[in-house]
């Protein structure tokens, strides 16, 4: 059963549609998806059980959640294998990151909870005492991809349900599996039926009804930028706040000082991970002139020993794509690319023999490509790095810039203005410096551009999912107060 309502488990009352197993292409199961009516109950229990629970003090809602962090701790090697099962990446992906980030942020958002805080407590006014209250806004309704499924369903519901509201998310119809495990451990750890709801279906009917709907207070929604924008239009029906994290395109710049070697294993692991399938993914690199040859040279070799296979070898360095359409896309960029002159250095290709009934990509390296083309402009979301040359560092900058994302850089360098100045003028949310791709649950993730806005993770989430509210005191007795003059100019 492939829906969570108001504390249970059910059966959606919409379609059914097969889920298809990455690796093989067979399939894997039916879901019967949940239709609009399934969204009104999920809809208005989570309405129903926002009065309850954002009246939890903040420890009470803590300890809730602590609970929630040993469950999902203790469920670690299921999610992960469900995790590898329906998205066909490694199971060492999901075992080594996927899980313990989404332990992780439980337990952070556990200590967060308890520390949502008003700055002000004073008089700014004659006679008024103001303060500063940070209240839970209600239903939130979420939406989510299928990249990283567990980890989106944590980003979305811990700050969500840590501030006091009430959520209902819809997964990815690609992968519900480790949300609907995740509503298990929530139900284990006694969060109070209709606090998290979870609803399977399609962006069109479910998901655009949940952004459409007068008792949906936020959207928080994760996904492609094209869809962000749609939803934002959707949304402006009914004024309700938006939060967005959109696509990426990060750039991957590397100045002639940076430790080359360094660099290239940053390159391989930083475009390979989750088979490019990673919104942060480094997919276009900047290589200074002098260290191109080099760095390219050594990048091909390390891609070339990533190691295909059935993800859930612990052996196998790479799993699948998400679907074999999505790897033809991915492939079509590539292909499009050959035809307009440029070069593959590594990759190119699915794999064959036994890999090949499975969405499959070969680690991909392209040079020989224009600033303006395709495939350097736009969101492939596969294991394929570009690599341009530059001359100047305001080249390398200008160029990195050029893009209409921003949502994460890096910069390779030992050299301490290099790394300000990249810090500083880098456009995009998240910048690292001789590093790409690790994030803590402290810090926040969230785009610039059209990557969106809002940011996930960390206490500057917990504050997206509150409204903030002025309440002042009047203590003076007094009918005529002095503002007053400017009405009761005869008094
Ligand atoms: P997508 O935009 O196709 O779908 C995302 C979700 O939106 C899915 O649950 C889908 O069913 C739903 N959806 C689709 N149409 C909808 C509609 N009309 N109304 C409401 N919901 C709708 O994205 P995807 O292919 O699932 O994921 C890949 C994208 O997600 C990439 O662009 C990637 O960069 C982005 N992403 C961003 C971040 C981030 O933090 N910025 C993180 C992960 C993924």
């Amino acid at each position: 059963m492939h829906q969570f309502i108001d504390g249970h488990f059910r059966m959606g009352s919409g379609d059914d549609a097969k889920r298809v197993t990455p690796v093989t292409g067979e399939i894997a199961e039916i879901i019967r998806y949940a239709n609009t009516g399934d969204v009104d109950v999920a809809v208005a229990s989570a309405k129903r059980a926002f009065d309850d629970w954002s009246r939890w003090t903040p420890g009470e809602r803590s300890d809730a959640i602590q609970r929630l962090a040993t469950e999902l701790s203790c469920r670690s090697d299921e999610l992960a294998a469900v995790e590898t099962a329906q998205t066909g990446k490694s199971l060492r992906l999901s075992a080594g990151f996927d899980v313990p980030g989404t332990v992780d942020n439980a337990t952070f958002f556990a200590g967060a909870a308890r520390h949502l805080q008003g700055l002000a407590a004073g008089e700014y006014g004659a006679g008024g005492t103001s303060m500063i209250r940070r209240e839970a806004i209600g239903v939130v309704g979420s939406i989510a991809p299928w990249n990283y499924p567990l980890q989106m369903a944590g980003w979305k519901i811990l700050p969500a349900i840590a501030a006091g509201n009430t959520i209902v998310l819809k997964p990815s119809e690609l992968t519900p599996g480790t949300s609907l495990l995740f509503a298990e451990t929530v139900k284990a750890a006694g969060i109070p039926d209709g606090v998290v709801n979870i609803v399977t279906g399609t962006g069109a009917v479910v998901g655009e009804h949940l952004v459409r709907h007068p008792d949906v207070a936020m959207v928080s929604f994760t996904g492609s930028t094209s869809v962000g924008r749609h939803i934002m239009g959707v949304a402006s029906a009914t004024a309700k706040r938006v939060h967005l994290e959109l696509g990426g395109k990060a750039p991957f710049l590397v100045f002639d000082d940076a430790d080359i070697e360094a660099a290239a294993h940053g390159a391989v692991a930083a475009s390979v991970i989750n088979a490019g399938q990673d919104c942060t993914a480094a997919t276009r690199a900047y290589i200074q002139s002098s260290v191109f040859t080099e760095f390219t040279a050594r990048v091909a070799e390390l891609m070339n020993q990533v190691v295909l296979g059935d993800p859930a070898d612990p052996r196998t360095d790479l799993g699948t794509l998400i679907t074999h359409a999505h790897r033809d896309r991915v492939s079509g960029f590539v292909e499009r690319a050959r035809g307009y002159g440029a070069r593959i250095l590594a990759g190119g290709h699915a794999p064959g023999g036994e890999l090949s009934a499975g969405a499959f990509y070969r680690p991909t390296l392209v040079v020989d490509v224009a600033q303006d083309s395709e495939i350097v402009r736009e969101e492939i979301f596969g294991p394929v790095l570009t690599a341009l040359p530059f001359n100047s560092d305001d080249d390398g900058i200008v160029l990195a810039n050029d893009t209409p994302y921003g949502l994460a850089a890096s910069a390779w360098t030992h050299d301490l203005g290099r790394s300000l100045r990249a810090g500083r003028e880098l456009q995009s949310g998240c910048v690292w410096i001789n590093e790409h791709i690790p994030i803590v649950s402290e810090m926040p993730h969230g785009g610039f551009k059209a990557s969106g806005f809002g940011k996930d993770m960390s206490s500057y989430s917990l504050e997206e999912y509150t409204n903030v509210k002025h309440v002042v005191m009047n203590g003076e007795q007094t009918a005529h107060k002095t503002w007053h003059d400017i009405i009761f100019s005869k008094q």
